[in-house]
């Protein structure tokens, strides 16, 4: 395992008794998050992913990260999207799916969220060659079924949920652990919980961090390393793209949800500073080396916190009478 030197001055003080992160980053293109809130994208471009993912390629590598890349099938289909992905995988990301059309799971038939759940997986493993090992819910919005979905489908992990905030009653369980667990019993899918932000009102991931300041990440990250569970660093191409010209702005909120307040500059020396932050405090590590930690835990006892990975004790109260009788 090897420990990630940090972009900046700030020098990593961590060992290997240190918690681990993983730095994951949502593919959602302009083209999706117009979708996703009604407002009509007016362009068959999408400067947005195109120069989103370019920036942020180059920060990583900068950074000497390997992320894990949660893309949106559908992408496979525009060749400009396609070659940035292939470059992505050049250079040493993981792919994971982040569905096929980027609608709410939540909202959809049992058959469609099959095929976003499916499908999705099965065309980015034949197209881009890899192996997708990983799931996220479009606007983290899952349920039971879509859950129980993801582990058919061969998923070895999801990572759609937050501990807290309404997420365990979403998939029917008592709790939702702050550390990787099993959610169903007798399957084998871990979930790589998005790091609690219990009071907080929002996550403290970059892109609220960024809407609302540096402060709050500090926060946020405070708060949630308290507990040396495994911290998932989400990042979205919103936090590196170029401003959308003004012909493309629908409206306030997509000019507020897409931080076109802030400049590029100010963006990614934010982004650069949370990342460097977090260096500090954790031992960076890449999606597949963690979840051959937790297997590895799983077989014999995890050195650091035996009790805490694969915690079965989060399974639900009907599932232990199910088994019961
Ligand atoms: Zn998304």
């Amino acid at each position: 395992m090897k420990t990630i030197g940090s972009p900046g001055a700030i020098q990593s003080q961590v060992d290997e008794t240190s918690p681990r992160a993983v730095i994951h980053l949502d593919l959602d293109g302009g083209k999706q998050i117009y979708r996703v809130h009604g407002w009509r994208w007016r362009s068959l471009d999408d400067p947005l992913f195109a120069t989103g993912m370019r920036r942020a390629l180059d920060f990583f590598e900068r950074a000497g990260v390997k992320a894990t890349l949660f893309v949106i099938a559908e992408d496979l289909g525009d060749a400009r999207k396609r070659e940035l992905l292939q470059e992505a995988i050049r250079r040493g990301h993981e792919i994971a799916s982040h569905s096929l059309t980027h609608r709410k799971l939540t909202a959809l038939t049992s058959g469609e969220k099959r095929r976003e759940i499916f499908e999705s997986r099965e065309r980015l493993a034949s197209e881009l060659g890899v192996e997708v090992r990983g799931f996220r819910a479009p606007g983290f919005a899952m349920d039971r079924e879509s859950l129980e979905l993801i582990d058919e489908a061969g998923y070895a992990y999801d990572s759609s949920l937050f501990p807290g905030g309404g997420f365990a009653r979403g998939i029917e369980v008592d709790r939702l652990n702050e550390w990787p667990h099993s959610p169903l019993a007798d399957r084998r899918l871990v979930e790589l919980p998005l790091p609690a932000y219990d009071p907080l009102p929002f996550p403290f991931h970059p892109c609220y961090s960024l809407m609302l300041g540096s402060w709050y990440f500090r926060l946020g990250l405070w708060r949630f390393q308290r507990a040396g569970a495994p911290l998932v660093l989400l990042f979205h191409l919103a936090d590196f793209a170029d401003r959308l010209p003004n012909d493309y702005m629908p409206n306030m909120m997509a000019r507020l949800y897409l931080l076109t307040h802030l400049s590029v500059e100010t963006r990614l020396r934010r982004c650069a500073w949370m990342l460097s932050l977090t260096q500090r405090k954790y031992q960076l590590v890449t999606t597949a080396d963690l979840l051959d930690q937790i297997s590895e835990s799983a077989r014999t006892p995890f050195a650091s916190r035996p009790d805490k990975i694969i915690d079965e004790s989060c399974h639900s109260k009907s599932q232990e009478r199910r088994v019961a009788s």
